[in-house]
């Protein structure tokens, strides 16, 4: 099954991509992850990808669809992918359709996680006392929020008009969240 996890920043898509791997065993692809990883080892992708990352606002398309379509056999041997922040455009979430369909494979769900933002607010700033993400700061996340409304949100009537789009709501605990999850992808046949 090739799942994409959608929602806002610190929607919680992570942390349910991180169980549903452990329970289902399939590949967790998160493009931020992939991103930090490239600044950590200090290539030159991560250097270029910093600045704009720090600032809250998206990488381009192409690097981001390139790092997917690395990843795209291994998530296949592994009997599919969770997409976690990709695709984040319309450019990507189209690319995306056209790699998969190369390879015979689609997206089979869409699950959003609604949360509305004041709880993203608190939730973000416990995570930056925690964690220290340069780009959990308040302000910079206010950016990371507009991003999303402005470029990603868009996607929604995307999967809808596929008929792929099944909402979940993300405001419980972990568990609720885990537990609704499941729910919704009960009822998807691959
Ligand atoms: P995330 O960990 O998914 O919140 O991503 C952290 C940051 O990495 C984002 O604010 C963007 O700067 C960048 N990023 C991650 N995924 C993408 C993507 N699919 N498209 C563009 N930028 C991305």
């Amino acid at each position: 099954m090739n799942l994409i996890l959608f929602g806002p920043p610190a929607a919680g898509k992570g942390t349910q991509a991180k169980r549903l791997v452990q329970a289902r065993g399939m590949v967790q692809l998160s493009t931020g992850d992939m991103l930090r990883a490239a600044i950590a080892s200090g290539s030159e992708l991560g250097q270029r990808a910093k600045g704009i990352m720090d600032r809250g606002e998206l990488v381009p398309d192409e690097v981001v669809i390139g790092l997917i379509e690395e990843r795209l056999p291994e998530a296949e041997r592994a009997g599919g992918a969770i997409f976690d922040g990709f695709p984040r455009t319309l450019a990507q979430a189209e690319a995306l359709d056209v790699m998969l369909a190369k390879r015979g494979r689609k997206i089979d769900v869409v699950v959003r996680l609604r949360v509305d933002e004041q709880a993203l607010l608190a939730r973000i700033s416990k995570r930056f006392a925690d964690e220290g993400r340069p780009d959990d700061n308040p302000d910079v996340f206010v950016t990371r929020l507009a991003a999303y409304n402005a470029q990603t949100a868009p996607l929604l009537p995307y999967y809808k008009g596929q008929g792929k789009l099944v909402e979940i709501d993300g405001m419980g605990s972990v568990e609720q969240v885990a537990g609704e999850m499941d729910g919704a992808l009960g009822g998807v046949t691959v």
